[in-house]
Parts: structure tokens; sequence; C-alpha cells
């Protein structure tokens, strides 16, 4: 299996091919992600009319580039999926369109793919890993932990009740005065912080939802820094490792009660996956958190590599495959994009298919 897929949902213009062994093994024959993070940088965040219109200047060029970076030839592919939610509307369109005119010229099937569900199946292009298993998601808009069970087939176990991991470390760089994007600059500062000087709360800690939240961290982070002002390079070192002590505390809690929950109903003599996606999962801090906490859990920990947790067009195409070889159907062309999409049950049930 073949597929093209193309991803514009947010901040990257991304195109690739992937293919789908019939062991179930995948393999990336391109991918090609365009970051306009030098275009949004000045604004400290994305702003979405520019996003969609460099979306539209350049989605046409990428997906040319990944057909012939793959060889394989727009005849032969076998379908092209779309990223068609949940991100922001006009990039959604955008790729949604060209996806729709490359499958209706070139006549192949059509598939809608929920950008989350991409980042949920990323594990298996990479690695031999069997159903079920549990993901956490942190990235810029999204903190989840869900229960993997099959392809179309997810469970929510949390979510973050105020703002996304990713967001929380870009919000807590701006009011430490550190650039955007946030997450590698608190990293970075957090090498020089000095342990135990500043002491913040661990979010959400035994709380048995299995949610998370970040915002009274942050604010927590502000009110220090107002009492610290001036600000010097130590001090700033010092609440960003603080923060950070803080975030992956209450991670490692809140994965360490996950899977007990998914030990008592699976079991573990399998030895499942703890899988991590998302761009925050570049953070050497949190993903050394993730594998001790697996490890002493009994579960291998598995980190695609860092292009693959960003977002990227082959987690598309991939998860196109898997829906294909699932023996899932694809969408009609007049596909709608959605703003908002959670992962929960079917990926398509509530889009109300088969209407
Ligand atoms: P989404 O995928 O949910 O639509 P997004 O495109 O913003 O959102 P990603 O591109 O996956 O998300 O990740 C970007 C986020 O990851 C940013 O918030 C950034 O600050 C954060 N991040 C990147 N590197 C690190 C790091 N080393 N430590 C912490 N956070 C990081
Ligand atoms: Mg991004
Ligand atoms: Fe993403």
């Amino acid at each position: 299996l073949d597929i093209l897929g193309i991803e514009t949902s947010c901040d990257e213009t991304a195109a690739s091919v992937v293919r789908r062994h019939a062991d179930g093994s995948g393999e990336i024959l391109s991918d090609v992600v365009l970051s306009q993070l030098d275009l949004h940088a000045a604004f400290g965040g994305v702003v979405p009319e520019l996003a969609a219109r460099s979306h539209v200047t350049t989605l046409d060029r990428l997906v040319k580039q990944a057909l012939e970076e793959s060889k394989v030839s727009l005849k032969s592919i076998d379908a092209v999926a779309v990223t068609s939610g949940p991100g922001l509307i006009g990039g959604l369109m955008v790729g949604l369109m060209t996806a729709k005119a490359i499958a209706m010229a070139a006549d192949k099937p059509f598939i809608g793919i929920n950008h989350l569900e991409g980042h949920a199946l990323t594990a298996r292009l990479t690695h031999a890993v069997k159903f079920p298993y549990l993901l956490l998601l942190v990235s810029g808009g999204h903190t989840q932990i869900v229960l993997v069970k099959g392809v179309d087939d997810y469970e929510r176990w949390g979510t973050t009740i105020d703002d996304a991991l990713g967001e929380a470390f870009d919000k807590t760089a701006k009011l430490l005065g550190l650039g955007y994007p946030g997450g590698p600059a608190v990293e970075q500062a957090a090498l020089q912080g000095e342990a135990k000087r500043f002491r913040l709360p661990v979010p959400m800690r035994r709380d048995p939802r299995l949610d998370f939240s970040f915002s009274g961290l942050k604010t927590a982070v502000r009110q220090m820094a107002e009492e610290q002002a001036p600000l010097s390079p130590q001090t700033i070192a010092d609440l960003c490792l603080a923060f950070q002590t803080s975030v992956t505390s209450s991670i490692d809690d809140r994965i360490s009660m996950a899977l007990e929950r998914f030990a008592q109903r699976f079991g573990t003599e399998s030895e499942p996956a703890l899988v991590v996606a998302g761009g925050v999962a570049a953070n050497t801090a949190i993903r050394t958190t993730l594998e001790t906490r697996a490890a002493k859990s009994g579960f291998r920990f598995i980190a695609p590599p860092l292009n693959l947790c960003t977002d990227n067009a082959a987690m598309i195409a991939w998860a196109g495959a898997e829906r294909i070889a699932a023996g899932l159907e694809g969408d009609a062309l007049d596909l709608a994009p959605r703003s908002r999409w959670p992962l929960d049950g079917s990926a398509k049930a509530a889009i109300g298919h088969g209407k």
C-alpha cells in the first residue's frame, strides 16, 4: 500500500509518501516538512490567517516534491490521506482542497484523517507495536492520555483542563523573557538551574481523574518571578528548572496511575508499550521520566524519532494506510474540515459517517 499524505492543520506544511508492507511494517518513501516557525516567531504564536496563506503558496510544490522523492508515480498511489481536523480551519481547508483535487484527478480513494489519530499510530510506523498500548500525546495544542485499542478504536483517559503542556512551556518562557518557541528555551535554561531554590506545586497529584492542569503552575512561576524582579540569568534558570521539575513530577504521577489502570485491565505479561508523541517529547527530562516509569511498571517505552513526534505528513499517510489495511472505508469528496475533533471511540463516529 502506497499512500500520499498531506498535513496543514497548524504551522507545518507537509507532504509524504508512506508504504505499508503486507507484514504490517512501514516505510517512509518521502517526508517533506516546511515549518512556518520564522513566519510566526515575531508574533509569539501562530497567526491563523498567515498560516493559511503560507499553506496555499507552498503546498503544491511540497506535494510534487514528496511524489518525486518517493519515486512512486501518482498513478500507482493507492489513496490520498489528508488531515481533516482538529486544527486551524483555514489551513485544514487548504489541505482538504488540494487532497480532494488530487484524488479526483487521479481517481484515487480519499481519506480524511484525525490529526490525533496520526500522532497515535506513528509508533507503529517505526516500531513493531501491538494493540493495545498507552499513548501520551504532548504538543503545543494537546495533552492527552489515550488508550489505543486498535485502528479507529480509542479511549481518551485524560486531557488538560486548561493549557496544553507545550503552551505552558511557551507561556512560561515568554513571562521569563525567553524566546518562542519556549520549550527548547526553558529546557536549555533549566540545565544551568540550581535545584531546590524554588519549589512549585505539582498539579493534579494523585487526582483520580487522569487529567492535567498547567495554568496554575505558570501563574506560580509568574508570582515568583515578580517577587524576584529584576531577574538575573541565574534566577531565570532556577525558575525554569523548578517549572520543569513540577511538570515532570505531574506527568510521572499521571502516567504511573494510567499504567496501573492499564495493567489491571490487560496485564503486563506481553510487555505492553507506553508511547509518547508530540513536540514536547523532545524534552529530555520528560523522556527520561517516562522511560524510568515505564521500566518500573513493566512497560516498553517507545518514542518515535523527533521529526515524527512533531507535525508531519508521514503520520497522516501512515494513518491512512492503517485504516485501509484494517478494511475501513475512505470518505466522500464533500467531507468538511473540523476545528474540534476529540480522539475518543471511533475516530470517525463523531462526524456522523453514514449519516
Ligand atoms: P499540535 O500538534 O497540537 O497541533 P503544535 O504544532 O504546536 O500543536 P508540536 O509542533 O508538536 O505542536 O510541538 C510544539 C510544542 O512543543 C511547542 O509548544 C514547543 O514549545 C514544545 N517543545 C518543543 N521542544 C521542547 C522541549 N525541548 N521541551 C519542552 N517543550 C518543547
Ligand atoms: Mg507545530
Ligand atoms: Fe500535532
